[in-house]
């Protein structure tokens, strides 16, 4: 049995309180490749939470058959500052409190540091050379200043991902297919994962603006490269990093986490984290599609939502996806597709704000201009 239980403690806590978090590790520390998995850093979407316990469950039993031949950092509750937010009667878990700031976003960049540590040190041994930038990376993330406590939580999840090989962040969306975020120049290696969890749509981007954890894991591959001016023979993006979002908030039930559950301990044997053959993924319910292609269908007035159509239902331009009702003068609105493609979320709420937006559409040309901030807030 490898496995061992963390409490890492979280600094900057009032006094009189005490917050930790927890980091389960399976395998022989150091062992390759590594395996990262957090869950609730967005601490109301609860399907991740979910699914992590029974990740839990099914790598403590796969520990004691000696079948976790690489490592595998699991953090089942990423974000005990979050998950301790209720704001009258309501878990309120995306935003920081105390300033507003999303918890997944403002992860702070490495490159700068380690191109300072690394520069003429680079062997032209690539292996030697990844080891040598992940010594370095560990090291810079150590040394985050931490002014407060939701930094602190940065630092502590930053320094116990940015050496792994891989990295899964278990979020969802208010009502949704499922669906991940990555890297373009990452889609090939997680083409397999997104078949075998049954992903109706992957969206690609390299900076989708704000810094969320999964870019400060991979981004600061390319952007190291960048800076040292060496090319991707040389360095690879040695971190494989992806957001995968497991539906809409309410999809919490035990079926549906331990079928997802079990897609990603196949995906671990696909890389080689876990000993076994995963066997072929299933065909594949998409194609990755540009998030700056993402058509993000706004109200136009606030009023009552009334959806026409629901996750996973196809549309084509100009369709009517929603109908805006305003109450008082009981004026219907139409929201319009932009473009053609799957549904992939909705609001959760009926009664939305002018600008909410209400239907996201997964369209395959690019709608948003190079730099606009393309996640919502
Ligand atoms: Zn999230």
């Amino acid at each position: 049995m490898t496995h061992t239980i963390d409490d890492l403690p979280l600094a900057h806590g009032r006094a009189g309180t005490r917050r930790v978090l927890r980091v389960h590790r399976f395998g022989t520390p150091g062992a390759r490749p590594k395996a990262y998995i957090q869950a609730g850093l967005h601490a109301d979407e609860t399907p991740g939470h979910l699914v992590a316990q029974h990740l839990l469950a099914a790598l403590k039993a796969l520990d004691g058959a000696g079948a976790v031949t690489g490592e595998v950092v699991l953090v089942p509750v990423a974000n005990p500052i979050g998950l301790d937010q209720i704001v009258l009667q309501s878990l309120s878990g995306r935003f920081e409190l105390a300033t507003g700031v999303n918890f997944n976003r403002s992860y702070a960049d490495l490159s700068g540091a380690v191109a300072d540590a690394v520069r003429g040190r680079l062997s032209g041994d690539r292996a030697a050379d990844v080891a040598l930038v992940r010594q370095e990376l560990r090291r810079a993330a150590e040394a985050l200043p931490t002014a407060t406590q939701a930094d602190a939580l940065r630092r502590a999840l930053l320094t116990l991902a940015t050496d792994a090989d891989l990295m899964l962040d278990l979020h969802c969306d208010f009502e949704a297919v499922m669906h991940l975020y990555t890297a373009p120049e990452l889609w090939e290696e997680f083409r397999d994962l997104a078949a075998r969890l049954g992903c109706e749509a992957a969206f690609l981007a390299d900076q989708s603006g704000g810094h969320p954890f999964d870019e400060a894991c991979s981004g600061v591959w390319w952007r190291l490269r960048e800076r040292l001016g060496v090319d991707a023979e040389a360095l690879p993006v040695a971190c494989a990093a992806t957001t995968i979002e497991l539906r809409g908030q309410l999809a919490v039930d035990d079926a549906t986490a331990a079928r997802d559950a079990a897609a990603i301990l196949d995906h671990l044997r696909h890389r080689g984290v876990l000993a076994g053959d995963p066997g072929p993924a299933p065909a594949p319910r998409c194609t990755a599609t540009p998030l700056a292609g993402v058509d993000r269908v706004a109200a136009p007035e606030a009023g009552i939502v009334l959806f026409r159509v629901a996750p996973g239902e196809r549309v084509e331009p100009g369709q009517v996806v929603a109908e805006v009702l305003e109450p008082e003068s009981g004026v219907r609105h139409p929201c319009r597709a932009r473009v053609a493609g799957p549904v992939w979320a909705r609001h959760l709420n009926r009664f939305v704000a002018a600008g909410e937006t209400v239907v996201s559409i997964a369209g395959t040309e690019p709608l948003a201009a190079p730099g606009t901030p393309l996640l919502t807030a």
